[in-house]
């Protein structure tokens, strides 16, 4: 009777001198060889305990390893390449909060995004993602929105990006604002789409054309330094666009990252907020202690811990959001009330977390806008008791 590791053991080739258990062992104390998404697909999967997709799905299939397991088989022709079977590798949030918690500091987006490539290549889309690869195709935006192609010259170029153009163009002007009350001459331009959700559904060839387009436009401005509000876009043209050949020559930072040392002795009320950290801001770009300590810096701050440091909002990877979005507002919800249990105001820093979070009970503010409404009218702080 075939046992449940077979198909694993003659990839490994060791059927005959090991038992499914020390094999698997063995893959992982690193004593045999075999290639990531292998590894992944053998591993006991204690990470599913930290995947906000396991914890609120609680689903086999679509946990860490389950997913590494379905892209292993379709990888290697065990199961056909088809969106039935894609469906599981979709079911990511590309938060990168399961590496953490990796032996191996393995990112599960990353180990499956090879196979969701493929299928792109070969066609194997869903419908859900045909609108999307349009519009950035299009009109280099994700929503569709045709833009005026404004080129700007100066030294301090701030990128809003699609989602505070589209859904929260308020949030752009209060940062604009802010960064020229506080001495910054800045200026914008109408760049495309950092192409982070082509990306994230497995399109590479659109990524890197606008990445291309972005990198010309951005180098053609002449800036010296490039502030963004969205940690995706910070993270596409840092890490993303070099490791594909494509270069941004100004610095490149998140907002919050920018504001860092420009906030010491800001004062307004007395706050009780907690924060949101944004995976790509936190694992992405390795900044996991910054909104933190950006928000106790302020003064008048008293800030709540979060339920969980790290949690996703449901809305990243470009993929749950579309194919499933009682799932997105399930993990949404979730992070809410992680979050109302240290305040009924939570600061963030991206415009999708904020979007995403904001509702009933829980105020989501950015950073930005935060910091905006310390230095200006209007505000109402929460009155400790
Ligand atoms: S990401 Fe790491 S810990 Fe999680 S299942 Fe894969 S190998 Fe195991
Ligand atoms: S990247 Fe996030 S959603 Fe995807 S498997 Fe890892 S923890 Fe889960």
């Amino acid at each position: 009777m075939p046992g449940k590791w077979d198909w694993l053991k003659d990839e490994i080739g060791f059927s005959n001198l090991l038992t499914g258990g020390r094999m698997i062992l063995r893959v992982i104390s690193g004593k045999l060889s075999a290639d990531d998404l292998t590894k992944c697909a053998l591993c006991p999967n204690m990470c599913r305990h930290a995947c906000p997709v396991s914890i609120v799905e609680g689903r086999e299939t679509t946990s860490p390893a389950g997913k590494a397991r379905v892209a292993f088989m379709i990888r290697e022709g065990r199961l056909e390449l088809n969106t039935e079977n894609l469906e599981p590798l979709y079911m990511c949030l590309s938060c990168d909060i399961c590496s953490l918690y990796c032996p191996f500091e393995f990112s599960v987006a990353d180990l499956i995004r090879p196979v969701k490539e493929d299928a792109v290549r070969k066609g194997v889309i869903f419908e859900e993602f045909r609108g999307v690869f349009e519009n950035l195709e299009r009109y280099g935006d994700v929503y569709g929105a045709k833009k005026e192609e404004k080129d700007g010259r100066g030294e301090i170029l701030y990128i809003r990006g699609c989602t505070i153009r589209n859904e929260l163009p308020e949030l752009g002007e209060k940062t604009l604002d802010l960064l020229r009350k506080l001495g910054f001459e800045v200026f914008t331009i109408d760049e495309s789409c950092c192409g982070i959700p082509a990306y994230n559904l497995g399109n590479i060839e659109l990524f890197k054309k606008l990445a291309a387009e972005n990198a010309e436009r951005i180098n053609r401005s002449g800036a010296e330094i490039v502030v963004t509000s969205c940690p995706s876009c910070a993270y596409a043209y840092r890490v993303l666009y070099p490791g594909h050949g494509i270069r941004i020559r100004p610095r490149v930072f998140h907002i919050a990252e920018f504001l860092k040392d420009k906030v010491g002795g800001m004062k307004g009320g007395t706050y009780r907020v907690t924060y949101h950290n944004p995976c790509r801001l936190a694992l992405g770009l390795g900044q996991k202690e910054l909104l933190k300590d950006l928000l106790s810096g302020i003064e008048g701050i008293e800030l709540r811990a979060p339920g969980k440091e790290l949690f996703c909002c449901g809305h990243g990877g470009s993929a749950v959001s579309r194919l499933n979005p009682e799932l997105a507002e399930e993990i949404a919800e979730e992070r809410r009330k992680q979050l109302m249990e240290g305040a009924d105001t939570a600061i963030t820093a991206c415009p999708s977390c904020k979007l995403a979070l904001g509702g009933d009970g829980l105020k989501v503010l950015d950073i930005a806008e935060f910091l905006w409404l310390l230095t200006g009218e209007g505000y109402e702080p929460e009155v400790k008791n």
